[in-house]
């Protein structure tokens, strides 16, 4: 049964306040780690928590960060050019672009280029999945750049073109990019059909140009803390991640912040007797090596035990129903599990407040919460998988359902309330 301060709580959470959130943080910029938008979104929460009177903390990392300035492929024969955007650290081409005969390679596995010469030619290759399995290339980019192709293009099944990733996919941060590279780009399907068109014809000769960048580059991950009134030590966190994969970036992971916000806003002034930490994180993009590095700052300050449970919101503010990830999965590590307590304390709110939420295994790796659980931290993700906008120019603020974003902070806020103020909380993961 609801109190009546969870009720007035549900009452203070609006659906379509959590958009202006989304609108303030895509109004940014581009905010890839490390760019001007990161740094600005970054000084908008802080100076949002300061205004909601949290105690601020900033942790600062360093990792990769990643720009390109153009991509391009051009068919000089058919006089095309066609819109590309390469994978998150794609090499850049050799001055004056990569140039070469176009062979398809299929689904870009092994086996797909029996009998094929890509020695020096630029290999075509096809999203064979309805979702994105193609989206960590670095192995099939590898697998291409051994048998001596000078560079890739992947074909979108959707009418865009979206932003993939270059790294191996794995769940090791040790293993995440594979030795060899070649640059890549993407197209969508509408551009794959007029560039399968030329290969049939014979002879199709290509020029990709990608020019890029892959810095060294510094930012930080900026919690906010509603202060415990009788274990102020402990904290309840609840995350999520500025940076996206391509400009906007709203779904991705504009919901799962403003969510965040809209909690954040709705419990200030409470009196939890564990402390709530809203915790906005950058780098996510890729294997997750910004929360990673946060994990790695609460290890060397001794006080990653204080962390009961993290619940990660990202991206669902577009498609069919929010789920909770139940098992995630890497190639080289055991399937990720996540915390069965923790979704029942959700799961039994959601049927009081009369939402449906349900369950998913991911098998294109976890977000950030894998990097909480690999650490015994109890931990959830609310995700919604289905997004065709996704990583592309069209994941704008106009797609979001707000009542998506209420939903979930309705559940997550009462759940968090409870947690707070539980004596017994389980510490399993
Ligand atoms: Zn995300």
């Amino acid at each position: 049964m609801l109190s009546t301060f969870e009720q007035e709580l549900r009452g203070r959470i609006h659906g379509r306040r959590a958009l202006t959130y989304v609108e303030d943080l895509v109004g940014a910029g581009d905010r890839f780690v490390g760019s001007d938008g990161d740094r600005e979104a970054a000084e908008y929460v802080r100076a949002k928590f300061r205004g909601w009177g949290l105690e601020t903390v900033d942790r600062e990392f360093t990792t990769f960060g990643y720009r390109h300035t153009r991509a391009e492929l051009v068919l000089p024969a058919e006089n095309r050019r066609f819109e590309a955007i390469p994978p998150y650290f794609s090499p850049p081409t050799p001055e004056g672009g990569a140039r070469g005969g176009l062979v398809f390679v299929g689904g870009g596995e092994e086996q797909d280029y029996d009998g094929l010469d890509v020695e020096g030619k630029i290999v075509v290759l096809q999203e064979v999945g309805l979702g994105y399995s193609r989206f960590w290339l670095g192995t099939f980019a590898a697998l291409a750049a051994r048998r001596g192709a000078s560079a890739m293009v992947v074909i979108h099944p959707l009418p865009w073109p979206y932003r993939m990733s270059l790294e191996a996919g794995n769940g090791r941060l040790e293993h995440r990019f594979c030795a060899e590279q070649i640059p890549v780009v993407c197209v969508s399907a509408i551009d794959g059909a007029q560039i399968m068109h030329a290969i049939g014809r014979g002879g199709a000769q290509a020029q990709l140009t990608v020019e890029s960048e892959m810095p060294e580059v510094g930012s930080s991950n900026v919690s906010g803390i509603l202060r415990g009134s009788e274990w102020p030590d402990e904290q309840l966190i609840v995350h999520a991640h500025r940076d996206h994969g391509i400009h906007p970036g709203a779904n991705d992971n504009g919901s799962g912040f403003g969510t965040m916000m809209e909690i954040a806003a709705a419990l200030v002034g409470t009196q939890p007797r564990r402390s709530i930490e809203f915790l906005c994180t950058t780098a996510e993009e890729g294997v997750t090596p910004g929360v990673a590095a946060y994990i790695e700052a609460r290890k060397q300050e001794g006080t990653l035990e204080q962390i009961r449970a993290a619940v990660d919101l990202d991206m669902f503010g577009v498609g069919g129903k929010v789920k909770l990830v139940e098992l995630g999965l890497w190639p080289d590590v055991d399937p990720i599990r996540h915390t069965e307590w923790l979704m029942r304390r959700v799961e039994i709110v959601a049927d009081e407040l009369g939402y449906d939420i349900g369950r998913m295994t991911s098998s294109w790796g976890v977000a950030e919460s894998g990097r909480f659980l690999e650490n015994g931290v109890p931990a959830i993700w609310y995700w919604k998988p289905d997004d065709f906008y996704y990583h592309s120019i069209h994941d704008t603020v106009d797609k979001l359902d707000g009542n998506a974003l209420k939903a979930v902070a309705d559940v997550t806020a009462i759940a968090l309330w409870r947690m707070a103020n539980d004596d017994d909380l389980p510490r399993e993961t």
